[in-house]
């Protein structure tokens, strides 16, 4: 078992005390991030402009902490599920979707999800436990098309807010000048609306946000997800409407689509009265079923979703329906379950 500490998730403020503690100057942090983060070193020894001694004094107690995934499935449309080594003894997942000019990285936040929203194969799996900072940016630095993404999306395992702390610092270190430099409007956090962690988010970074919304009935919300009775949708977009959307950042809701339970022109009128004036543009999922209950829902079909956009669309909310990626190797929406992880011995 490797004891090494990992360098890779470490901001500049960090690795400046890990320099200090190795006896370097404190300009050596910023040498250790260009290793790190733009010249993507795979072992202390790269790092040529840090003298020999440091090098192995640093190399005694830390490592740079790049773990290759565990496996992959590559779907026919392109799209690759990553698995990497998580912790409760569950992998997590990351998506890898090429789309034309894009490349997005759909990232995982927690092993599992304490959320239970019903309809979520990972909620379904339960919580077991939160990921380190490191283990949210190895899924950025490990994959082999890491150099060439566009966008990363935190939509995978978890829910992105219960896990606030290491993603926030992620989203730092994607960002920052000494990390690798990107522009916010590259990122999107989505969430359930978890309060009071969605105010920080909104305040503290200028990421995008997607919101999964997926009812404006209230009492059906809260049945499919319970996070509705602690933090009702009502008051997550009364906060959002505190922020401007209008220019830099967007605003997306994600609206799964069942056959029969939200599909109706009813529900397509109470959720643009329920988002009236509210800058943002509403996300149609399709229903991916997880093949275990033979009550589940169906998605809806295609001609009562398109009814459904051109609905909203009419009532002036925009909303476009997005289209499924991977579903053959379960990495689509709602699908990312994570597999029991025989590596980790926590
Ligand atoms: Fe958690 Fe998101 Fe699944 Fe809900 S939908 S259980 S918040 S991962």
């Amino acid at each position: 078992m490797n004891s090494l500490i990992p360098l890779i998730g470490m901001t500049l403020g960090q690795l400046q005390q890990v320099a200090a503690e190795c006896g370097m100057p404190r300009f050596a942090a910023k040498q250790m991030c260009r290793w790190l983060y733009e010249k993507r070193a795979t072992d202390i020894s790269q790092m040529t402009d840090l003298s020999k001694p440091a090098r192995e004094k640093l190399a005694k107690r830390y490592t740079i902490g790049i773990e290759a995934p565990l496996s992959q499935a590559v779907s026919a449309d392109g799209t690759i599920k990553y698995l990497f080594r998580g912790c409760g003894g569950r992998a997590v997942e990351a998506v890898y979707i090429p789309d034309g000019e894009r490349a997005t990285l759909c990232v995982s936040s927690q092993a599992g999800c304490r959320m239970g929203c019903t309809f979520c194969m990972t909620g379904r799996y339960g919580y077991q436990g939160d990921l380190t900072t490191h283990q949210i940016m190895n899924q950025v630095l490990a994959i082999p098309q890491s150099l060439s993404l566009t966008n990363i999306v935190f939509m995978g395992m978890g829910e992105p807010l219960d896990n606030l702390d290491a993603v926030m610092q992620a989203i730092e270190i994607l960002t920052a000048p000494w990390g690798l430099a990107w522009s916010p409007k590259r990122i999107t956090v989505s969430s359930i609306g978890k309060m009071p962690q969605l105010q920080t988010l909104l305040s503290q970074t200028k990421v995008h946000i997607a919101i999964s919304l997926h009812s404006p009935l209230t009492s059906q919300r809260a049945e499919i997800m319970p996070v509705e009775r602690a933090f009702p949708i009502k008051k997550v977009l009364e906060t959002l409407r505190q922020y401007d959307f209008s220019h830099q950042r967007r605003l997306s809701v994600e609206y799964i689509m069942w056959k029969d339970v939200n599909d109706s022109p009813r529900f397509a009128q109470s959720l643009a009265r329920l988002l009236d004036g509210l800058e943002c543009r509403v996300n149609l999922i399709r229903y991916h079923s997880s093949g275990l209950d033979t009550g589940e829902p169906q998605c809806s079909d295609t001609e009562t979703m398109e009814y459904f956009r051109d609905r909203l669309n009419q009532l002036g909310i925009t909303a476009t329906i997005r289209t499924s990626r991977g579903e053959d190797i379960a990495a689509a929406c709602g699908m990312l379950a994570g597999k029991p992880d025989n590596t980790d011995s926590k």
